[in-house]
């Protein structure tokens, strides 16, 4: 009898007895069930930013667990740990004074940030402003609105009608935005998602002046402008935030992963003092956001969280995701140049993309999974993603790991066919 352990993203007529377990892990190692140790050079799934099994971690979880292991945050409840790291987050913001909403994961924030994008408009006389636009290969998560979000089509197919309200510019094209707001009608549109560096859709860099442009569209026309920073954040692009990268004004941020780089689930919703407005009125009776989630705020996650914050700053780590860009991008020169790649996406942040060829992909379009089991093959793990595979190493990774994945990747290629 196979485990009935379901995976995500899984063909579980395949991952059936072929399961890839994890047992530990420390720095930008982890080692498998039979004792095999692996550069972790995707940090799990974008998160593991500090690497693996920092004591810190343990002995603020211990504690919290021990004090007060949990309690809500609905109404007027409030633990310790949450409101330390509202009033933290708030400080670092982008948009100074921005109000802090947690939840347990990526989706989560995503979907917050939907509504509180709706009822903004609702709560300030505009409700007819409901429409959202996302991006071409955006990725923002499986919950309902994140999916209708989302740009990679696959993703939402098969499971019946989206939520309406919902459309897709190209991901590099500011006149394609500013088009389909006057398409939909300044007076519809609510928000755009955007997250700095397109993450799971392949890693795929906003153009120069990209960023600015679209936010300063979407300022013109009165539409929120969302940076998803649930990968960009903590450090991945060098700054706290991501998109803190740029001179730019944001409404709202989402954030997660990072955050406690991924040891306890948690995550964060920023929202500017002027979006948050409607609901913060000085006295009672003002607008209800009637959104929640049961472990918001949790304090134990929290903990971990503020933690995390202490790492980042003690080890400077936040920098290194800058720092690192380039050695990234050299470390990969090597697959640059192989005749089955068709281009590396590397230099900006610490992440990066090997595409395979069109004559690979057409010839088997499994081959970025194949491509993944050989460079695990060679004790680095990456990513399958789209037309090729992904990287996000941990911010303490240095040459030695850099290392291992130039020499992995060349040599998993030379066996892909
Ligand atoms: N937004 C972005 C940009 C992401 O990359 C992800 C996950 O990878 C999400 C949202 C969803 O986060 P979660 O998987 O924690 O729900």
């Amino acid at each position: 009898m196979e485990n009935p352990l379901w995976h995500p993203f899984a063909d579980m007529g395949a991952v059936d007895g072929d399961r890839f377990v994890i047992t530990r892990g420390s720095g930008s190692y982890v080692w498998d069930d039979a004792g095999r140790r692996y550069f972790d050079a995707t940090a799990s799934l974008w998160y593991a930013n500090f690497g693996h099994g920092r004591p810190e971690i343990t002995q603020a979880v211990t504690a919290q667990l021990e004090k007060l292991d949990s309690y809500n945050l609905f109404g007027y409840y409030a633990n310790e740990p949450a409101l330390e790291l509202a009033s933290r987050l708030s400080s670092l913001a982008p948009v100074p004074g921005s109000k802090v909403f947690l939840a347990s994961g990526g989706g989560d924030v995503v979907d917050t940030a939907v509504k509180i994008a709706r009822a903004h408009f609702v709560h300030t006389g505009q409700p007819e402003k409901t429409h959202i636009i996302g991006r071409t290969q955006g990725y923002h998560g499986t919950h309902g609105f994140g999916t209708a979000v989302g740009g990679i089509p696959v993703n939402a197919e098969g499971f019946g009608p989206m939520p309406s309200g919902f459309s897709h510019v190209a991901y590099d094209s500011v006149p394609a935005l500013e088009a389909e707001i006057l398409r939909v009608g300044a007076d519809r549109v609510a928000a755009f998602f955007c997250e700095p560096v397109i993450g799971a859709g392949g890693v795929l860099l906003p153009p120069e002046g990209y960023l600015e442009a679209a936010v300063e569209v979407c300022r013109r026309y009165g539409v929120l402008f969302v940076a998803d920073c649930v990968i960009a954040a903590f450090g991945r692009l060098g700054t706290w935030f991501g998109i803190d990268r740029w001179a730019v004004r944001p409404d709202m941020v989402t954030t997660a992963k990072g955050l406690t780089g991924g040891t306890i689930p948690l995550a964060a919703l920023l929202v500017s003092p002027e979006v948050a407005a409607p609901f913060f009125t000085g006295s009672a009776g003002a607008p209800v956001l009637r959104h929640g989630a049961t472990y918001a705020g949790h304090p134990v996650g929290c903990a971990a969280a503020l933690a995390t914050l202490d790492i980042y700053e003690k080890d400077g780590l936040i920098s290194r995701g800058r720092e690192l860009e380039k050695p990234l991008a050299d470390a990969l020169a090597g697959a640059a140049d192989h005749p089955l790649v068709a281009e590396v996406r590397a230099g900006l942040g610490f992440l990066a993309a090997v595409e395979l060829s069109a004559e690979v992909l057409a010839a088997d379009p499994g081959a970025p999974g194949k491509l993944q089991r050989l460079v695990r093959d060679e004790g680095v793990l990456v990513r399958p993603l789209g037309k090729g595979i992904a990287m996000s190493p941990p911010l303490v990774a240095g040459d030695e790991e850099l290392d291992l994945l130039a020499a992995a990747i060349p040599a998993a290629l030379s066996r892909l066919q």
